[in-house]
């Protein structure tokens, strides 16, 4: 029986991904106005269907309404529209000013699609993090097929009808199911795979994608640590960590994954952020199971995940500043801010991606650097800080993907900035530009102009004379 239905995702797959094939190749010619009303047509769906997306990600992990609208369809809707504004100036062949040893070249880029794209996506932000990408894909004139996670089938089921309803399969394709569907979709020779996941699942596609020499973007996650020293305004701190940690119950690859704060200031904070906390989500009071402005987390496995992670924790002596309820049967736990949370705790080493924050300290600098930088640099660094020296000293001696200073998780918004990892963290960059160049190949161009170029100055027969050439070309040059 397995087998049959194995073959059956195959044959459907094969059939999809060679149309899809067949028509990237018109694609390449087509005039940049298609992309746009691809885009326009985007935009339109998700604005008369927004009742529709909010209704799908509720259903999933009961992500509050408003919520859906600030963290899926607003992100995606100001994509579509910075793209909309830059694509013609973005897709314009560039110029290449030749060198003094290119004299009689013209040289240019020019942007060609990738052709057939992958996106496999995760659940966490399961409409926004499918069709981000997908904007860029579409900006670069390529095709694509999306495979959205499993874990959050209500959404996946909208995209599936949300891209029958605006594109040809040969265009634009959902293809639904699990791990079995994405690893036969990483069989195929697909032009670009832009995959955001974990880094354990990133490793397998890394593989998979060298098969067929396959360029990939790695939008990953880990530990993303918070900074604050003595001189940072706490209460402000407070404020922005609340949310960033908690909102989508601390389900964010960029979320501040744990604090490390001044010794002398950590109860301080920790009083205010108990505060922000009952202000963002209980209103002012303890948030209880039925509270509307908190999401819940995914499923029963990662509510058991994050829970086993806790109790760890606190057999090994970490301390609850605040715990409230924790249910199993609703996959509900309510923010857990932890102290004296011992080195050995497992908290300390997988990426927590839930509602518990480990407040850390530290009494110099040093010891900050150090303990980053004996982890696997992450997605995203916050620092809280007054002090420009002690900011600039963090930046020069850590790594990170992105970094907000006094601030938190805006970094993922702002068109103009690219977004992605390092190393561990993620491979290549996505949003505004910065995806259009993704699903981009950069062709180099070089033209003769007429007739003489100075690279023919090198060409055999090496004379005394050429020598002189290449004496002073070696030398100036
Ligand atoms: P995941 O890696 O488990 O799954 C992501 C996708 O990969 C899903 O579609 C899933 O079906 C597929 N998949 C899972 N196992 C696979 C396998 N063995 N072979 C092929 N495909 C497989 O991630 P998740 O649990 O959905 O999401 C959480 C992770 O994603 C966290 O680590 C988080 O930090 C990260 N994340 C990163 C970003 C970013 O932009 N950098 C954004 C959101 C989430």
């Amino acid at each position: 029986m397995e087998i049959i239905a194995e073959k059956t995702i195959h044959t459907r797959l094969k059939q999809v991904f060679e149309k899809q094939k067949e028509r990237s190749l018109l694609l390449r010619s087509e005039l940049l106005k298609e992309r746009i009303s691809r885009l326009k047509k985007l935009e339109t769906w998700i604005s008369l269907n927004r009742e529709r997306i909010k209704k799908a990600v509720n259903a999933d992990f009961r992500k509050p309404l408003l919520e859906v609208d600030t963290s899926e369809i607003y992100p995606v809707l100001t994509e579509i529209r910075h793209t909309l504004k830059h694509l013609e100036e973005w897709a314009r062949p560039k110029k290449i000013d030749a060198t003094l040893s290119y004299i009689g070249t013209y040289s240019e880029i020019r942007y060609e699609p990738k052709g057939v794209c992958l996106i496999i996506a995760p659940w966490n932000f399961p409409f926004n993090l499918c069709i981000g990408p997908l904007v860029s894909c579409i900006a670069a004139g390529n095709s694509a097929i999306i495979k959205p996670s499993e874990m959050t089938p209500s959404t996946a089921q909208l995209l599936k009808e949300m891209m029958a309803e605006i594109f040809e399969e040969d265009i634009v394709t959902v293809m639904e199911g699990g791990v079995d569907v994405s690893q036969a979709l990483l069989e195929f020779p697909f032009d670009h795979i832009f995959f955001t996941g974990s880094p354990a699942v990133g490793k397998v596609v890394m593989k998979a994608a060298s098969n067929n020499l396959t360029s990939i973007t790695l939008e990953l996650g880990g530990k993303s640590p918070t900074i604050i020293d003595a001189s940072a305004n706490l209460r402000d701190a407070a404020k922005r960590i609340a949310f960033g940690k908690f909102f989508n119950n601390g389900q964010t690859c960029i979320a501040p994954d744990y604090i490390l704060i001044e010794e002398s200031v950590k109860q301080k904070f920790i009083d205010y952020l108990k505060k922000e906390i009952q202000l963002l989500f209980g209103e002012g009071h303890v948030i209880d199971e039925n509270s509307p402005h908190y999401a819940r987390i995914v499923n029963n496995k990662h509510f058991h995940r994050v829970n086993d992670l806790l109790k760890d924790a606190v057999e090994k002596g970490a301390k609850p500043e605040i715990l409230g309820t924790i249910n199993d049967g609703t996959n509900f736990i309510a923010p857990v801010i932890l102290s004296n949370v011992s080195a050995n705790a497992k908290i300390l080493e997988e990426e927590i991606f839930g509602p518990v924050l480990p407040v850390l300290t530290f009494k110099n600098k040093e010891e900050v650097i150090r303990f980053i930088n004996n982890r696997p640099k992450p997605l995203a660094l916050y620092i809280f800080s007054q002090k420009r020296a002690f900011r600039e000293y963090i930046l020069q001696n850590t790594s990170a993907g992105g970094v907000c200073i006094n601030e938190c998780v805006l970094q993922f918004t702002h068109p103009n900035l690219p977004f992605g990892g390092v190393n561990n963290s993620g491979i290549g960059k996505s949003h505004g530009y910065y995806g259009f160049i993704t699903f981009s190949n950069e062709k180099a161009i070089l033209r003769q102009k007429n007739g003489w170029a100075a690279p023919y100055l090198l060409h055999p027969p090496y004379t005394e004379r050429m020598k002189k050439i290449v004496d002073v070309l070696l030398k100036w040059f």
